[in-house]
């Protein structure tokens, strides 16, 4: 069974059709990233998986469920924005731990899982600091760790490493890749960096004017482009 599976999806905002005839499916564990110019549609669909948008037709399953209709957290998924959206009035471990106590976990589970969380990105003896005595990088981690800490089903990232500064991005992308291969989380992971898709994705979906142009290996995409936007599009890598 696949753990995203989207079929036939459709988004309009008035007159604008953002996301048009949307198809696929996304294996457990997989890092799929989605590609394209600005005002493809990327964060649109996310957003519909996420719950944050309705689609104007068409179906979204998660694990098999439909989910259109369902609340954001009542989806086996969870998204990290590009501007990360961490309360700025709560601590690191605060951060982490918020969903865990919406939904009611209790207080020695909670903290365990914190700490675990804090293991995965680096960031032991952080508990108590403040976010705005952070680093970008390990702002960055602590919403990684918020959205991993429920162990939801699929991880969505919109461009989440825009704001980080070349070097630092590529480091935080070679540990994104390493924390999805040993938490097992599937990722769908928007960004319009080429380079960084084709070195950290399973698969890669490339969409042009809300319309999917291609879905494949990168490696497929690179050697068998299936249009010439495509070819044009992963070719400004060189
Ligand atoms: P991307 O994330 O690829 O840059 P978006 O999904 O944000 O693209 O946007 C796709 C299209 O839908 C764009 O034309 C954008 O202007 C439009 N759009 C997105 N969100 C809204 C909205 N809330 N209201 C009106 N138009 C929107
Ligand atoms: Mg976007």
């Amino acid at each position: 069974m696949s753990i995203v599976s989207i079929q036939d999806l459709r988004k309009e905002f008035g007159d604008v059709i953002a996301v048009e005839g949307a198809n696929f499916d996304i294996e457990e564990g997989e890092f799929v990233s989605v590609l394209g110019p600005s005002g493809s549609g990327k964060s649109t669909i996310l957003r519909m998986i996420a719950g944050f948008e309705s689609p104007t037709s068409g179906s979204i399953e998660i694990l098999g469920d439909d989910v259109v209709g369902m609340a954001p957290f009542e989806r086996e998924v969870n998204m990290v924005f590009q501007d990360l959206a961490l309360f700025p009035h709560l601590t690191v471990s605060e951060n982490i731990r918020y969903g865990l106590q919406q939904r009611g976990v209790p207080k020695d589970e909670q903290q365990r899982r914190t700490t675990e969380m804090l293991e995965i990105v680096d960031l032991v003896g952080y508990d108590d600091r403040n976010i705005d005595q952070l680093s970008g990088g390990e702002q960055q981690r602590v919403a990684l760790a918020r959205a991993l800490v429920n162990e939801p089903s699929v991880v969505l990232f919109d461009e989440p490493l825009a704001s980080l500064d070349r070097k630092l991005r590529q480091r935080m992308q070679f540990e994104l890749q390493q924390i999805q291969e040993e938490t097992g989380i599937t990722f769908l992971y928007v960004t319009h960096d080429q380079e960084v898709a084709m070195s950290v994705s399973d698969r890669m979906v490339v969409l042009n004017e809300g319309q999917i142009e291609q879905i494949g290996t990168p490696e497929e995409i690179y050697r068998d482009p299936e249009s010439q936007f495509v070819a044009q599009f992963i070719g400004d890598l060189n």
